[in-house]
């Protein structure tokens, strides 16, 4: 087992990441390769970039990887034909010009689908059929699929996590009978349960790019809790049950033989940075008091609309009185975000997950010790330490198998 490896390859919003670990989960080689800044990102850039983490890997380990899986960013998609050569560009996770199509699927698709908004690589799918008419399409392919096909010599496979977005129904396990009509049957790839093996190659099933730095936490049991203090505010729990609450924008994922819930609320890092500097940020939080609370009853938003954990597009930020001293203002703002989070696990218990068991923190915030004393207290979950902060752990675990 010593001489057994298992590769996990993050596909990311930035960048390649490749991180290999032994049978005993400890990490024996990783390598990177970051994207130039304005590169436009299409699969070539991902494929050479595999290769090159790829080859920055030793031989020895190289050799011997007893399982490989791949994480990639959500809602990412192309066409490919029966090659796997991209028949079409690839529309990225973010990219919104399907617009007109999700219109057409949010009078089909039952509320609780992962398929909605422009950004769903249902919408993105059928933007690339319209606008790509005449090539030889034989696979719809996200990121982590293409990649994971280069790898496997093969084409047509995804992962349960990845099609949730395409229309994929977890609690059924199928393809749901009113996709029939919008996409070629033909197109959609075969479902795996992520970690799974890909039929007889050391490929296993991936999954996307911020399941898998959930994974990476080392977040397993039933009630085990992720937030991620990143630009926005996003709560994770593993659930013994599904839940679907579309008004929310609460979806679920299929996690072994468990689901993983949930939300994000716009407030959060991104907030913090107008009105501070990074630096600011760092001077100031020594002089922050967790343990005398400023009085004020924040919501910090960068604009009106909330979704989670208050469904309201007019939800009002509130960010006054604004105290003359600077570390009132920013111990405020915090204290606000903390009440945020709270009211978010509050709110996916009420909706039937698990209330924080325990809690492990990623992301910026997780370097701001007063704004984690602050939520420690409000939350009353014990806080953990991650096992890794990196997606490409995560899938390395996924790559050792379900
Ligand atoms: P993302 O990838 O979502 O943009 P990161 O996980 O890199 O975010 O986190 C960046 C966020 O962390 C920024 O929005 C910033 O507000 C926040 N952040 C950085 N330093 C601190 C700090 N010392 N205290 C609180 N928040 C911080």
């Amino acid at each position: 087992p010593n001489s057994c490896f298992y590769a996990g390859l993050d596909l990311g919003t930035s960048g390649c990441r490749l991180i290999a670990i032994d049978g005993n989960q400890a990490v024996r080689a990783g390598a990177r390769v970051v994207y130039p800044a304005d590169a436009e990102q299409f699969p070539a850039l991902w494929w050479d970039a595999v290769q090159q983490v790829m080859a920055e890997t030793p031989e020895t380990i190289r050799a011997n990887l007893q399982g490989i899986a791949v994480d990639g960013t959500s809602g990412t998609i192309l066409l490919a034909d029966a090659d796997g050569n991209p028949t079409t560009a690839a529309l990225l996770y973010n990219d919104a010009r399907a617009l007109e199509q999700s219109r057409r699927i949010a009078t089909i698709a039952p509320r609780e689908s992962g398929a909605h908004g422009a950004t769903s690589s249902l919408a993105k799918l059928l933007w690339l059929l319209e606008h790509y008419p005449d090539q030889p399409h034989a696979y719809a392919l996200h990121q982590a699929d293409w990649v994971a096909g280069k790898l496997a010599g093969q084409f047509g496979f995804s992962d349960e996590n990845n099609c949730l977005k395409l229309g994929y129904d977890p609690v059924k396990r199928e393809w749901p009978a009113w996709m029939k009509n919008l996409v070629p049957a033909h197109l959609l790839p075969m479902v795996y349960a992520p970690g799974q093996r890909v039929g007889e190659s050391i490929i296993h099933a991936g999954t996307t790019d911020s399941i898998a730095a959930f994974i990476a936490t080392g977040a397993s049991e039933l009630g085990d809790a992720v937030t991620s203090l990143g630009s926005t505010i996003a709560l994770k729990i593993i659930s013994d049950k599904p839940i679907f609450a579309p008004e929310f924008g609460i979806y679920s994922h299929r996690l072994g033989n468990k689901w993983l819930a949930g939300g994000a609320s716009n407030s959060g890092g991104a907030v913090l940075l107008q009105h501070f500097s990074r630096d600011d940020l760092q001077r100031l939080t020594p002089q922050l008091q967790p343990d005398k609370p400023t009085g004020l009853d924040y919501y910090p938003l960068s604009k009106p609309g909330e979704r989670f954990p208050h469904a309201d597009p007019q939800w009002l930020p509130r960010l006054s009185p604004r105290p003359a001293d600077d570390v009132q203002f920013l111990q405020a703002l915090l204290e606000g975000m903390s009440r945020i989070e709270h009211a978010g696990w509050q709110r996916l218990h009420e909706l039937g997950a698990p209330y924080p068991r325990t809690l492990r923190t990623v992301g910026g915030g997780s370097r701001n010790p007063a704004w984690m004393q602050m939520r420690e207290t409000l939350i009353g979950a014990p806080f953990l330490p991650s096992t890794h902060d990196e997606a490409a752990f995560g899938a390395a675990l996924l790559a050792r198998g379900a």
